[in-house]
């Protein structure tokens, strides 16, 4: 299935050079945070280079950027590429840039080789994956599918107190589009950097990405009671080497069942230097590719932390803070990327991702399939971030094979 459109890993890796320039900060990294002058000049960047091409741009409500190539079948779906060009506060050149100017390389080398497909073909920047200036992350895939609703979105604010309706549009990159566009493609495919070690560990190129773990998150408190740090040892009730023991417990049950068990946030109380803690509130966030697993997973939680307490003799209570369900990607796309990284004899593996990207979203609406490089250390949100050349241009030929598979030559 390989295609051989003249893919230049050159030119991808001099756009990305540019579009780092927009932002660039002292240590190399990129700040262009989401709805910031710096965003909107990124994005009349990608604007002028699509327009080279004489791709039509569409802009929605929430600023989610479209720019279509035209198919020759007027009753196929649109097959779209995208990924996000905000960074970070102290980002990299390539977590979401790559998946962006992968796909405009794989549109201008479908132009040179003056390829016509019979679905059209659409390069989508989607507005606020990061979510550090506005929060939560993902905010326009997310609207476009329906997680959140246009109003809400647009009433969020910064914490300088700014609000991203206003800021949308003091940019200049409001449309008038309905977000809703996202829900008649047919396809959509993400090409991104791994934000993880385990490509590079492995001598791996591409990941096949199969789909988005579960996640339960949960917060819990243990209540035992305070005391003075002089009594004795064995009449304490300590919520703190109670909670220990539930923590060593969560990296357990994750090693034990395959997935991610982390506590993020931890709080004690009295918290003073010579008192027993009385009561302590942690945060746990469990993850399994599988939902099955994940339930599986939580169960444990609930009877270690169960026989932890009453063995320490205090209470814990687990309350349920956020949840997110497996979410696998469509078996036809993921076979396409497969098949396009067998044939080009890239070492590749297949794997789940832990982390949310905008086809994660999107998976929920359209047959979504996404495509790993590695990124050096798995060093991701930080201006060292760093990959190849070679892993880039790989990357976005996997790209250009799949979804030309998908839009199907004319
Ligand atoms: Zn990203």
């Amino acid at each position: 299935m390989m295609d051989n459109l003249p893919v230049s890993g050159t030119r991808l890796w001099d756009s990305l050079m540019e579009m780092a320039r927009i932002g660039a900060t002292p240590k190399g990294g990129c700040n262009r945070q989401t709805l910031t002058d710096l965003d909107g000049e990124g994005r009349h960047k990608l604007r002028r280079w699509c327009e080279a091409l004489g791709l039509a741009m569409t802009v929605d409500r929430v600023g989610n950027m479209v720019f279509r190539r035209a198919g020759t079948d007027p009753d196929r779906k649109p097959v779209a590429i995208g990924s996000h060009l905000d960074t970070q506060p102290t980002g990299g050149k390539f977590d979401g840039v790559l998946g962006v100017l992968a796909g405009l390389e794989v549109l201008r080398a479908m132009d040179e080789a003056g390829v016509r497909t019979r679905a059209p073909i659409e390069l989508v920047n989607w507005t606020n994956e990061e979510g550090a200036r506005f929060s939560p992350p993902m905010m326009g895939s997310g609207v476009a599918v329906g997680v959140f609703t246009e109003e809400e979105i647009l009433a969020k604010t910064d914490p300088a107190g700014a609000v991203f309706g206003e800021e949308l549009a003091r940019i200049g990159w409001q449309g008038e589009a309905d977000p809703s566009w996202a829900r008649g493609l047919g396809a959509y495919l993400e090409l991104h950097i791994e934000q993880g070690p385990l490509l590079e560990a492995e001598g791996a190129t591409i990941g096949v990405v199969t789909g988005a773990s579960a996640q339960a998150w949960f917060e819990v408190t243990v209540e035992g009671a305070e005391a003075h740090g002089g009594n004795f040892m064995a009449m304490r009730r300590d919520a703190l080497v109670a909670a220990a023991l539930m923590i060593a417990a969560v990296e357990g049950i994750a090693l034990e069942h395959g997935g991610n068990g982390s506590v993020g946030r931890l709080a004690l109380a009295p918290d003073s230097r010579n008192v027993v803690p009385g009561r302590v509130w942690f945060t746990v966030d469990l993850r399994h590719p599988a939902e099955a697993g994940l339930d599986r997973m939580v169960a444990a939680l609930r009877a270690r932390i169960g026989a932890i307490a009453g063995a320490r003799r205090v209470a814990a209570s687990i309350t349920p803070f956020w949840s997110f369900p497996e979410t696998p990607f469509d078996a036809r796309l993921v076979g396409l990327v497969r098949a396009a990284a067998e044939a080009r004899g890239y070492a590749y593996r297949a794997m789940p991702t832990g982390i949310g990207h905008d086809a994660v979203y999107l998976a929920r609406a359209v047959p979504t399939a996404m495509i790993f490089v590695p990124c050096h250390g798995g060093l991701s949100h930080n201006e060292a971030e760093s990959i190849t050349p070679e892993w880039a241009e790989a990357g976005c030929r996997v790209l250009a094979d799949a979804v030309l598979a998908a839009a199907e030559r004319a």
